[in-house]
């Protein structure tokens, strides 16, 4: 089904397939070429990054991450149920038990207050989700880590050019992953990125990334041959990939501008409903907001169907978003029993509405409209 106003269309800059066919007449488009370079110093000196890599997907980093870690069958590792797949799929793979958060009245990041009560003696990591670009309260989450000697994953996978407290989300934690996904404000199609901001994962996480071996190294000069180091795979994205990526990031600021714009337009709009009892995204004194998403909280599952029928009878697909993993059909016999009840309000309640580039005043104004005239008289 094709709506007149989707959920998403991924932002193009017109320079995507220039810049693919400059990777592709340069003879080198296996990974780590000159578009991945540019990708890199990027991130590591106008942003302010320590040390990136561009990975195929946010699913790839993750698990580039969960490698890094040397987590052994049974540790445990700390993450929301309100996320997507991925984030719990690549610890499980290196044999970890998840242990599932709830999500907080505020917002769908995960409950800090309550985290100290889940680490144990096998607790290795904490995987905080800034849900929507909004920041988790990583100071607090870094006190209970050094507490306990953990290590923190940021999945910043819907968090590029967002901050807490003045630092990127994605580089507080010792590692960080991002995702370049078509549904993400800067995209290569499929893609991701690891953040290493814990200096001892440098050199490893170059290794894992190359199917194991220092071929990264060797590349540089510092060894005169290369070979298997360590278990690995194969985590680097073709060039192609870098070169679509890197048409996007050029035009960062112009994409940013534009979802903030929108965002903001929506947030002043729909803030009678709070009235209602409606919630809106909070963004905490700490966070920013990267224009990543604008979600409405309803009030009930009944409510969140008759709101997405009643826009999509008006030609315009709202969506909700994850359903709580520690009832999903692969966890639900794994999980210890806790109810997460803002977990599962999240799973009932949210909705996304679209929010896209080309997505222009008159058309944002249908969406309002849309979801004031169901509101009304509610
Ligand atoms: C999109 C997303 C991912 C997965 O990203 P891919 O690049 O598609 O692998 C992981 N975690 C969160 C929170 C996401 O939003």
């Amino acid at each position: 089904m094709q709506y007149a106003i989707p959920f998403n269309k991924p932002y193009l800059s017109g320079n995507e397939a220039r810049y693919i066919e400059e990777a592709v007449r340069s003879g080198k488009i296996s990974g780590d070429g000159i578009f991945t370079k540019r990708c890199h110093t990027f991130f590591e000196q106008q942003l302010g990054f320590q040390k990136v890599l561009l990975t195929t997907s946010c699913t790839d980093a993750l698990e580039l991450a969960a490698l890094l870690l040397d987590l052994q069958p049974g540790d445990e590792v700390i993450m929301p149920s309100f996320t997507f797949v991925s984030t719990p799929n690549a610890f499980v793979l290196r044999g970890a038990k998840i242990v599932f958060a709830d999500s907080t009245a505020e917002n769908p990041n995960m409950d800090v207050a309550a985290l100290e009560s889940l680490v144990t003696p096998r607790t290795r990591a904490i995987v905080p989700v800034h849900y929507a670009g909004i920041a988790c309260d990583m100071d607090a989450i870094q006190a209970v880590a050094a507490r306990h000697n953990l290590t923190v994953v940021e999945d910043a996978a819907q968090a590029i050019d967002s901050f807490y407290k003045g630092r990127p989300l994605g580089t507080i934690g010792a590692l960080g992953a991002f995702s370049f996904h078509e549904t993400k404000n800067i995209t290569s199609g499929e893609g991701g990125m690891l953040a290493i901001n814990d200096k001892q994962y440098a050199n490893r996480a170059e290794i894992i990334r190359e199917k194991g071996t220092n071929r990264s190294s060797f590349f540089r000069g510092e060894v005169d041959k290369y070979g298997w180091v360590e278990v690995g795979s194969s985590f680097l994205p073709s060039d192609i990939i870098a070169a679509f990526l890197w048409a996007q990031i050029e035009n960062m600021a112009v994409i940013q501008q534009r979802r903030k714009d929108i965002w903001e337009r929506y947030y002043t709009a729909l803030q009678p409903l709070m009235a209602q009892g409606v919630g809106l995204p909070i963004v905490p004194d700490y966070a920013t907001n990267n224009g990543h998403m604008f979600y409405l909280v309803c009030r009930n599952l009944a409510e969140r169907s008759a709101l997405i029928t009643h826009m999509r009878q008006l030609q315009i697909s709202p969506v909700f978003h994850y359903l709580s993993l520690h009832k999903s059909p692969f966890y639900a016999d794994k999980h210890d029993g806790r109810e997460l009840p803002w977990s599962d309000h999240y799973t009932d309640c949210l909705v996304r509405l679209p929010l896209y580039h080309e997505l222009n005043e008159s058309l944002q104004q249908r969406v309002i409209d849309g979801v004031l005239s169901f509101y009304k008289g509610r």
